[in-house]
Formats: C-alpha cells, sequence, structure tokens
C-alpha cells in the first residue's frame, strides 16, 4: 500500500494515463517472479502471457544471467565507443549476431533500446542516401498500426495515430499504408487477395510520392502492438519485390519477432525475405538489461567507408559491456536449451491447437497465432467482425481485466486479446491460458450483450 502511495506521489509510469494511475491508487506493484509466473505485492501469482512486454523470452529467474552481469560489472562495468575505443562483450556479440543474421547482414551498431535502434535506422538510411548522392531519398515508407518506438522518429515511423496527436508527430518524410490486418480490414476477402491488395497499396504510394524519393520500406514481419497482424501469405514477397523494383532499401523491425518468437531466428527467415536493416531488441536480452541491435548490410557499410566523415549518431550507452555481455549468454541460453526449435515444433503448435478451441468460443470471431505470439478477436456476432456497441475498443478493455484479475497478464489491443508468452511455458500453462480467457469472455458476456 506504501508503495502505491508512492507510485502516485512521485512516479510516472510509461505509456499511461497519470488520472487512471491516481484514480485506482497506483500501479500494481510486481514484485518478484519465477519462470512463467509474476508475483504482485498482495501475493496475486500472474501467468505471464505477455513475457514482460513482449521481451522475457527465456522466462524468469535466470540466476546465470546475473551472474554474468556480476562478473562483467566487477571487471569493466562501462566504457564508451566514442573514443576509437571499444570492449570485448559487443565485439563477441556483434559476431555472434553476424552469424545468426547470416547473408549480408554482418555489420551491427548497438543501442539500448528498440526505438533508439529504429531512430539509428532513421540517421543511418537517410546518411546513407546523401553518401550514395541521392540526397532526395527521405521518405520511409510505414503501415498503419505500425509500432517502432516512442522516441520523436520512432514513434513517427510508428502508424498508431493516437501517438502523433501528442508532439505534432510523424516529422516530415513519413508515409503510412494499409497494414495487412485480414480480419479488420478485408473480412470476407479471399487472404491472399487481400494481401496482394495491402503490398500494392505501398506501390501505389510510391509512385504517388515518386520512386526517387522514397528512401526505405520499414515493417514488423509481424505487426506485435498493433493487434499481432499475421501477414497473409505471399504478402512479404511482394513487398520485398517492390522495394527491389524501384532499389528502396527494406528495414525490417525484429524487436518482437527476432530471436525466435515466430519459429526461426527472424522473422524475415520465416518469411524468406532479405532486408537491407535489421531493428532487434527485447528477446535479445530477454528483458534482462536493456540493449538493442541494429544489423547492416556490408552494401551500406561499404558506401559509409567510401567517406572520411564520422557517423555522428549514437549513445553513450552504445555497446554498453554488461548488457552485451547478459544478451550474448541469454543467446546462449535459446540455443543450449534449442528455444527456437521448442517454439517451432513444440508449445508453438500446442499453442495454436489451444487457440483453436477457444476459437469455437460464441465471442470469438478469430483465433490467429504464429509460432508463440497471437491474439483472440472479440466479436459480437460470430461469423461477422461486428464489434459490440458498434465500435471498436469496448470488449478488449473488460476481457483483458477479467483475465488479469482470473490470473492472466494479457493485453488488449481494441478488441483483440494478444498473448507473447515466454519460450519455456509449459502445455499446463498454455491450457490455463486459454480456459482464463474463455472463463473472462463468458463472465463479461452478459454486460457485453446488454
Ligand atoms: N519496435 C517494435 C516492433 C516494438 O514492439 C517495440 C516495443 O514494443 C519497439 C520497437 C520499441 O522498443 P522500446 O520500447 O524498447 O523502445
Amino acid at each position: 500500500a506504501e508503495l502505491r502511495r508512492l507510485d502516485v506521489a512521485h512516479h510516472l509510469p510509461a505509456q499511461s494515463s497519470y488520472k487512471l494511475q491516481r484514480d485506482i491508487g497506483g500501479s500494481r506493484i510486481i514484485v518478484r517472479a519465477e519462470g512463467s509466473t509474476i508475483y504482485d505485492g498482495d501475493g496475486n501469482a500472474i501467468l505471464d502471457g505477455m513475457a514482460g512486454l513482449w521481451c522475457v523470452d527465456v522466462g524468469y529467474g535466470r540466476a546465470e544471467l546475473a551472474e554474468v552481469a556480476r562478473e562483467q560489472m566487477l571487471e569493466l562495468p562501462f566504457y564508451n565507443t566514442f573514443f576509437r575505443t571499444a570492449t570485448p562483450p559487443p565485439i563477441a556479440l556483434a559476431t555472434k549476431l553476424a552469424g545468426l543474421l547470416g547473408g549480408e547482414l554482418q555489420h551491427i551498431f548497438f543501442n539500448s533500446s528498440g526505438s533508439e535502434s529504429n531512430d539509428t535506422v532513421f540517421r543511418l538510411v537517410r546518411t546513407y542516401w546523401d553518401i550514395k548522392g541521392e540526397p532526395q531519398r527521405k521518405t520511409f515508407i510505414s503501415r498503419r498500426n505500425a509500432y517502432h518506438g516512442s522516441t520523436v522518429a520512432s514513434a513517427s515511423l510508428g502508424g498508431m495515430s493516437y501517438m502523433h496527436v501528442q508532439g505534432d508527430l510523424p516529422i516530415p518524410g513519413v508515409e503510412h499504408v494499409m497494414q495487412p490486418y485480414w480480419f479488420g480490414d478485408g473480412f470476407g476477402e479471399d487472404p491472399v487477395a487481400f494481401g496482394a491488395r495491402a503490398a500494392q497499396d505501398i506501390e501505389d504510394r510510391i509512385l504517388a510520392i515518386g520512386p526517387e524519393k522514397i528512401a526505405a520500406f520499414i515493417g514488423e514481419p509481424v505487426q506485435g502492438a498493433g493487434g499481432v497482424i499475421i501477414p497473409p501469405d505471399g504478402y512479404w514477397q511482394q513487398v520485398e519485390a517492390i522495394c527491389r523494383k524501384y532499389g528502396i532499401l527494406l528495414v525490417l523491425d525484429e524487436v518482437i519477432c527476432g530471436f525466435g518468437r515466430l519459429g526461426e531466428w527472424f522473422g524475415f527467415q520465416k518469411f524468406g525475405v532479405t532486408p537491407d536493416i535489421v531493428s532487434m531488441a527485447k528477446g535479445l536480452s530477454s528483458g534482462y538489461l536493456p540493449i538493442s541491435a541494429t544489423a547492416v548490410s556490408r552494401a551500406i557499410v561499404e558506401t559509409l567507408r567510401s567517406v572520411d566523415d564520422d557517423f555522428v549518431h549514437g549513445y553513450t550507452y552504445s555497446g554498453h559491456p554488461v548488457a552485451a555481455a547478459v544478451a550474448l549468454r541469454n543467446l546462449e541460453i535459446i540455443e543450449r536449451e534449442q528455444l527456437v526449435d521448442r517454439v517451432r515444433s513444440d508449445v508453438g503448435p500446442y499453442f495454436a491447437a489451444a487457440l483453436a478451441r477457444l476459437a469455437a468460443h460464441p465471442l470469438v470471431g478469430e483465433a490467429r497465432s504464429l509460432g508463440l505470439i497471437g491474439a483472440v478477436e472479440i466479436v459480437a456476432e460470430k461469423g461477422t467482425n461486428r464489434r459490440f456497441g458498434g465500435r471498436e475498443g469496448m470488449a478488449g478493455p473488460m476481457v483483458r481485466d477479467a483475465c488479469i484479475a482470473g490470473g492472466l497478464m494479457v493485453r488488449a489491443v481494441r478488441d483483440s486479446i494478444v498473448m507473447c508468452p515466454p519460450f519455456i511455458i509449459t502445455h499446463e500453462e498454455i491450457d490455463r491460458m486459454v480456459a482464463i480467457i474463455a472463463a473472462a469472455l463468458d463472465q463479461v458476456a452478459e454486460t457485453l450483450r446488454a
């Protein structure tokens, strides 16, 4: 109770209503966690269906990550990369990432968050085109409801219009096109034809602006915060072909999808495309310390190396040795415990089967997943995508609150319940997740129908 009082008195949480924080008497205080379960200050055990915030892939309580951080802190807690200096852990981590990414993605720039990684993308891409002698290529194409972060550039790249209101965003040079959201925007249409239409919207916008002015296309392989939007078959191949046709850089934001979430190390491997730049964060360290990485192709780095100028961008904590050491060990855990295989051939299919059962619920319009990320769409009338109250966003938060009260942490995105559990989740825990969601749907059904 005292912590909740101090939370209201002094602490401003991220992405929150401060009025609501005050009105409910402070945030729920999470005090410890183990495996896939978090515990709050009132002694409630809550199954973490969100892996923290799409990030604690190896689960909670990994003592070896704490030990490696301790060792590195005692050896060398910090040194910068500004003075033609570097430390061993980020070099080792960059080498490891280059091996996992393969192909041309052989150069890694470190930052501390996904937002910073996408800010790096913004400046790096424009710098690249300047050096190439095509300074008019400034425009980024992104998609509606994309989430690329919360800084000025990354929120501008993002396509959530409600995030643009505060701070007068987007900054100039960002265009937003259709998202491949079949359930919301293509319902009743053949999914593959819908995906082709969504890809065509990108090409149409490129042609309307002028291909010679387009710098890059950025997208999440599967949109996460936008509602777990899994693109129809063929979509990514068409997007890649469009980028190649007009010489536009393809940037994939793998902040959620990277490191096994979709059952492959990276989403671009799952969808069979070859990006020029990849943003990574979250699962890179399983959230144990803040670190992100921006992978860049050889061709881009060759261009940057064709001039004497510094790339005057980067952060005090770029290549932080402790964060890098922890990330490296986290990747070792994923490899040692074969967690990517586990997502692909064990818990991923089990999760899909459990969601398929949930799809039979009268309030569920669609239950979709890929690997270990999924969403359940709540509808007013089975067989349609009609929403309760005739508008989006009424049912989702009610069901979410009932899930949390029932012992499952999930997130509501409009009228869908999104899930992204740790890779170590058990079959029993997946069954429990689905049972809690079904019970929450039953519980709110009457109120929604009233
Ligand atoms: N990109 C994607 C796809 C994300 O989901 C997020 C965060 O949820 C970000 C970028 C921003 O990352 P961060 O919150 O670490 O700045």
